[in-house]
């Protein structure tokens, strides 16, 4: 299946194939398409089967058929555990943007480093928000972010989320999100913990499980 039969915009399949990638891997292949049918997904596959592009696929396609923003708000959401993760998805979502020639904000918020330049750069305005949850929860209580606009959320690595105790931080996130909200969560593994928040917090989920080939 070639990318563009995946239901996004032909300059977003263009954009992956600019990137040097021939065919979409199969869990991008079985989630873009659902996902982009305002499904909730729960997709399993293993680490370096093509998660990113896959959700990021569908935040860029989405992008595309909203509204404008209102100040403050964004209109996607991507969690992930780790400032070195948030960096790499926030890098993946903005050259996918650029070779797909897609004008989207991408604001990358993490914990470590000082809160203010992070609040001065949503001054701007901002469409899709990737985060580490600590951080995110404290720049929504600067009130510099609001997750009222929040259309599209996805949990990356909710197994790690889940090891690292963020349980409550997920929780607290999603209590601001809007009651209607696609929900996208992608995890290498699928313990109990994982299966749990996703019983709890999915609405009718495509479940996709990408067995690892030998
Ligand atoms: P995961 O999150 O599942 O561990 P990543 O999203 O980090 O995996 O992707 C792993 C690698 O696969 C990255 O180097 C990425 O650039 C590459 N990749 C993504 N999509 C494709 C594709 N359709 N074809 C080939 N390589 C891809
Ligand atoms: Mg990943």
């Amino acid at each position: 299946m070639p990318f563009s039969d995946l239901g996004i915009p032909p300059a977003l399949a263009h954009a992956m194939v600019l990137q040097g990638y021939v065919l979409p891997t199969p869990v991008q292949a079985q989630t873009v398409p659902v996902a982009l049918d305002g499904k909730d997904v729960l997709a399993c596959a293993q680490t370096g089967s093509g998660k990113t592009a896959a959700y990021a696929m569908v935040l860029l396609a989405q992008l595309t058929s909203r509204t404008p923003h209102k100040p403050r708000q964004a209109t996607a959401l991507v969690v992930v555990p780790t400032r070195e993760l948030a960096t790499q998805v926030g890098d993946t979502l903005r050259t996918l943007a650029q070779h797909a020639g897609q004008a989207a904000r991408v604001t990358v918020l993490f914990g470590g480093v000082s809160i203010n330049p992070q609040l001065m750069g949503l001054r701007g305005g901002t469409d899709i928000v990737v985060a580490t949850p600590g951080r995110l929860l404290d720049v929504v209580d600067h009130r510099a972010l609001t997750l009222g606009g929040v259309q599209t959320l996805v949990l990356d690595e909710a197994d790690r989320l889940l090891d690292l105790g963020f349980a409550q931080e997920l929780d607290r996130i999603r209590s601001l999100l809007p009651a209607r909200h696609q929900s996208l969560l992608y995890s290498a593994t699928f313990p109990a913990a994982v299966r749990a928040m996703a019983q709890a917090s999915l609405h009718s989920p495509v479940e996709v499980n990408v067995v690892a080939e030998e």
